[in-house]
């Protein structure tokens, strides 16, 4: 090729797929979500030099390197310094109800011995079988807190999310990535478990490392002009948006120094017990009555993961736009790390399925952005890096697929 296209998001400009795996070298990595700006530089999936990527790397470290049975060890002997004696809560499980939430409170509270507190930050439309599955999570033993945000904001951050940075699902990373630090601090309860680390996906691999969460996360409190939620600063929001300043509270950082007094440790429970989300799957349905879809996901192939939210096939989408990795593309590369799925039948499914377009809920997820159709696909398009998309015969079609 002889000129380079321009990469948005500051993706790599060569696009690499991952030997093992479907995933590709575009595929970023977490960011802390309150301080993502339009115009930051995405940090991306780590490729070795025989173009192996992070996650299937840490994969070959879980199956031969880490002592998964001195690992359990370890949180026995965390339960038991935390565990409480006179009944009440000793930890915080923040979750949806879907099956990795419903695995890590329930093994928890039935194999070691605690009392958990669940708590969930609502996803933004309950889809029924999320709502089912969230009912059958509490009657399965387990005490839990529904907490609403503010649905008129929400939408409204949603919305913003979704014109400036084309991520309609990050009011509610937001949501659950605070949640649990702040039951933490309003229940006096130090200690929280996640599930797994995002790490295992292809963040920085070191962060595997450690059993607990950066606690840039959730606590660092800086300038509120330097905090950003939709893409816009606080002073935005307050004085171009008409946002109520109080209302923001749920979507900021905690207090650090009331996490320091109370000793709040945020933990993934990944980090002690070899996750596999099939196997939670498994778990939950047969412990909790935990059902999978009757359809398969629009995007993909599976019934059984990020079924509660409406929104959750047009934030797989977004992804697919921005990064060329699209749901099928997640799915697939998890399950072949995991000894599910062959890497050929991960490809053929990544062709399948990648591409389609998420309209079950279209209509109703517009209609709760407030956005019009036009307005949609203006916004959808203006994100297609040219390095990834060209336009064929008036079609759009991804530069480079998987092999
Ligand atoms: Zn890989």
């Amino acid at each position: 090729m002889s000129e380079k296209l321009e990469a948005y998001y500051g993706l790599p400009q060569e696009v690499k797929f991952c030997k093992k795996c479907t995933i590709s070298n575009q595929r970023p990595s977490s960011v802390i979500e309150f301080k993502n700006k339009p115009s930051d530089i995405k940090p991306t999936i780590e490729f070795d030099e025989e173009n192996v990527c992070s996650a299937c790397q840490f994969a070959e470290i879980k199956e031969s390197k880490i002592d998964w049975q001195e690992r359990e060890q370890q949180l026995i002997e965390l339960c038991d310094k935390y565990r409480s004696k006179d009944g009440s809560y000793d930890c915080i499980v923040p979750g949806s109800g879907g099956k990795d939430s419903v695995f890590v409170s329930h093994i928890l509270k039935y194999k070691y011995g605690m009392n958990p507190l669940t708590v969930t930050w609502a996803p933004h439309k309950y889809t029924d079988i999320g709502w089912n599955n969230m009912q059958n999570w509490i009657h399965a033993g387990l005490d839990n807190i529904l907490y609403g945000p503010n649905g008129k904001l929400h939408r409204t951050l949603t919305k913003l999310a979704f014109e400036n940075l084309v991520h309609p699902f990050q009011p509610f990373i937001i949501g659950q990535r605070l949640i649990g630090p702040r039951f933490s601090a309003l229940y006096n309860i130090p200690l929280v478990f996640y599930g797994e680390n995002q790490a295992e996906y292809g963040n920085n691999i070191k962060d595997n490392d450690r059993p607990t969460m950066a606690p840039d996360f959730y606590s660092e409190r800086p300038d509120l002009n330097k905090l950003y939620l939709g893409g816009l600063t606080v002073k935005q929001l307050v004085e171009d948006y008409h946002v109520d300043k109080r209302d923001l509270n749920p979507y900021l950082p905690v207090d650090g120094s009331r996490l320091k007094k109370i000793g709040t440790e945020v933990h993934y429970l990944s980090y002690y017990i070899k996750w596999d989300p099939q196997e939670c799957y498994y778990y939950a349905s047969e412990n909790v009555g935990f059902q999978a879809n009757t359809e398969r996901t629009e995007g993909s192939y599976s019934k059984y993961s990020s079924i509660d939210d409406r929104i959750d096939p047009l934030h797989y989408y977004t992804t697919f736009i921005k990064f060329g990795i699209g749901r099928a593309t997640y799915d697939s590369s998890q399950e072949i790390r995991n000894g599910k799925i062959t890497r050929e039948e991960g490809v053929a499914l990544v062709h399948k399925y990648d591409d389609e377009f998420p309209a079950k809920y279209f209509r109703e997820i517009l209609e709760y952005m407030d956005i019009t159709e036009e307005r949609f696909w203006e916004i959808i398009d203006n994100a297609r890096s040219p390095h990834l998309w060209k336009k064929e015969n008036g079609v759009w079609k991804l530069r480079h697929q998987v092999l």
